[in-house]
């Protein structure tokens, strides 16, 4: 019979604890959850929001990436995606909708017209980039931005979530 002695059984002992114990702080817990689960606000402004409502239709799916539960109500969104163009009338009652959602909370600025008011950015009435008012995460450009590049822009979010060094603009 093989004899096993103490400092073997202890070594097989750390080996099999290496194997099953898995390391971490709760911060990165709640953050990898977060990043897989964001609900979007269902809110949109103008023709980029077509492309966000394409995004979680049946071609492109974003259901695969678990964000497809766009809310109709900011009490239960945590995301917040600017899809068209911001006017100065509509700056109000979109960061009132901001206000409204809890935190934690994340903005993405979808198209041109999100990101410095694209073509109307010398308009007297439409804000030339929305994060002149709320703090922006991610800024896809495009105009209209496909719903690939907005699926790239929540994946991108999804690093930032989990990896909170990255710098967030504050206002
Ligand atoms: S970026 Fe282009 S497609 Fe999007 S809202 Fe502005 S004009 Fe429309």
């Amino acid at each position: 019979m093989e004899v096993t002695t103490f400092s073997e059984r202890e070594q097989q002992e750390n080996e099999l604890l290496q194997k099953n114990i898995l390391v971490t702080s709760i911060d990165a817990v709640l953050n990898w959850a977060r990043s897989n689960s964001l609900w979007p606000l269902s809110s949109g402004l103008a023709c980029c929001a077509i492309e966000m409502m394409s995004s979680a239709a049946g071609r492109f799916d974003l259901s695969r990436f678990g964000y497809e539960v766009f809310r109709a109500s900011p009490r239960q969104a945590d995301l917040l995606i600017v899809a068209g163009t911001l006017t100065w009338a509509m700056a109000g009652p979109l960061k009132r909708l901001y206000e409204q959602m809890p935190e934690p909370k994340y903005v993405i600025a979808m198209g041109s017209c999100a990101n410095t008011g694209g073509p109307f950015a010398d308009s007297y009435s439409v804000v030339p980039g929305v994060d002149q008012i709320l703090p922006v995460d991610v800024y896809i450009p495009g105009c209209p931005p496909r719903p690939e590049a907005l699926i790239h822009g929540m994946l991108e979010l999804k690093r930032k979530i989990q990896d909170p060094n990255v710098a967030r603009k504050t206002l």
